[in-house]
C-alpha cells in the first residue's frame, strides 16, 4: 500500500532529491561506527567520538590511523539496490542530487554524479603541508602507521572529524538542490543529528518521503513514512 504511495509520488516528480544517513550503507555492509560492539571495546582504549575528533588526530595519529584503517577505510564494499535507484533516476532526469552523511563513496560506485558528501569522503586524502592528494588505496597499503607524504608532511583523509566544520561549498550546494527539489526522500538516518534536521528545513516542494527502519521524531511532519529497509523499498520500484 504505502510503495504503491511513493510509486505515485516518484512518478510525477522530475526533481527528486534524496538525503541519506548511515542506514543507506549498513545494507551494504558497512557498519555503523556509533553502534559500537563487543569487539570494540576489547581493541580501543577510547570511544569513537574521542578516535575521530581534530584534537585526537593532532594528537594521536597512529591510534587515530589503527581505528581509521579498521572501520572506516572501507573499500571492499559494493552498492545496493538503493544506490542502484538513485543512479538511475538521475540518469534519467528524475533525480537532481544525493545529499549524504556517509563517507564511503558508494553513490558514486553506482554511478551518481551529483553527490554532496556532508562528511567527505574516504577516497580522497591529502598531505597537510603540500596539498598532495593520495588514494585509500595508498593510506591502507602503505607500512608507515602514520601515512606520510613524498614531502614528509602528514596525510590527513577529506573527511570531516569531529570538532570540525563542514565545507560550506558543499554544505551550500546541498542546500541549493534541496530548495530546487520537488520531492525529498530522507532515508537510514533518524534527522536528530546535526545537520540533517536543520537541512531539511530548506525543502519546500510537494513530498517529503521518510523511509527508516525505526521511528523517528521527524515521521510525524512526513507526507509519508515507511519503516524498512531503504534498499529493500527502492529496489522494488520501477
Ligand atoms: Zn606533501
Amino acid at each position: 500500500m504505502s510503495y504503491d504511495a511513493l510509486q505515485k509520488m516518484i512518478n510525477e516528480s522530475h526533481k527528486i532529491v534524496f538525503f541519506g544517513g548511515a542506514g543507506v550503507s549498513t545494507e551494504s555492509g558497512i557498519p555503523d561506527f556509533r553502534s559500537t560492539d563487543g569487539l570494540y571495546r576489547q581493541n580501543y582504549d577510547y570511544p569513537p567520538e574521542t578516535i575521530l575528533s581534530r584534537t585526537f588526530f593532532d594528537r594521536n595519529p597512529k591510534e587515530f590511523y589503527r581505528f581509521y584503517r579498521s572501520k572506516m577505510l572501507v573499500l571492499d564494499k559494493q552498492p545496493n539496490p538503493a544506490h542502484l535507484k538513485l543512479a538511475q533516476w538521475e540518469k534519467e532526469g528524475r533525480l537532481i542530487g544525493v545529499v549524504t552523511q556517509n563517507i564511503d563513496g558508494l553513490h558514486q560506485a553506482a554511478g551518481s554524479k551529483r553527490v554532496f558528501e556532508l562528511h567527505g569522503s574516504i577516497h580522497r586524502n591529502y598531505c597537510m603541508r603540500c596539498r598532495k592528494f593520495y588514494t585509500p588505496e595508498f593510506i591502507r597499503d602503505t607500512d608507515d602507521p602514520i601515512p606520510h607524504c613524498t614531502c614528509g608532511g602528514t596525510i590527513k583523509p577529506d573527511v570531516v572529524l569531529y570538532e570540525e566544520g563542514l565545507d560550506q561549498e558543499v554544505l551550500s550546494g546541498a542546500v541549493h538542490v534541496l530548495s530546487k527539489a520537488d520531492m525529498l526522500i530522507v532515508a537510514g538516518t533518524s534527522l536528530t543529528v546535526y545537520p540533517a534536521a536543520g537541512l531539511v528545513r530548506y525543502f519546500n516542494g510537494k513530498h517529503l518521503v521518510l523511509i527508516n527502519r525505526d521511528p523517528t521524531p521527524m515521521d510525524a511532519s512526513c507526507d509519508l513514512v515507511i519503516h524498512d529497509s531503504v534498499g529493500k523499498v527502492l529496489g522494488s520500484l520501477a
